[in-house]
């Protein structure tokens, strides 16, 4: 499928958005999620149009990959809510709930978390 160029990060890229700045350099951007599941809860996106996790494992160079890593451990470092634990999360295609389709990474914490997976019941 073709990376839609009007997803919201997209246009968070671009300018086009406003967004909370966390970390930003000229190939990834952090910032807050708007509609927090938990008191910290930052997003860190690489800035290319890759749509999904399996986009980026896939075709991002190795250096950018082990980058966004780096990264996202030294956000969460930065954290001073996040000392006591965090949980990292990038929901991948429709059954895991991804809505935006440019990858991100949730870095979630400041409170104890409860169980990540709950699945739907089949009616
Ligand atoms: P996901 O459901 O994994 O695709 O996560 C998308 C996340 O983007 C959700 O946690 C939303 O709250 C967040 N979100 C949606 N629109 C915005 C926005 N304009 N600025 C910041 N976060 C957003």
């Amino acid at each position: 499928m073709a990376y839609n160029t009007q997803n919201v990060f997209a246009k968070i890229v671009r300018g086009e958005m406003p967004c909370q700045v966390v970390y930003e350099d000229e190939e990834f951007l952090a910032f807050h999620d708007l509609y927090k599941a938990a008191p910290i809860h930052i997003l860190l996106i690489p800035k290319a149009p890759y749509e999904s996790f399996d986009d980026f494992a896939r075709y991002a160079e190795q250096a950018s990959i082990a980058k966004f890593f780096q990264i996202a451990q030294q956000i969460a470092q930065q954290e001073q809510g996040l000392v006591g634990g965090y949980r990292l999360v990038m929901n991948t295609g429709h059954n895991a709930g991804q809505t935006v389709p440019h990858f991100h990474l949730h870095i979630i914490g400041g409170a104890k978390l409860l169980e990540p997976v709950s699945i739907e019941e089949k009616k």
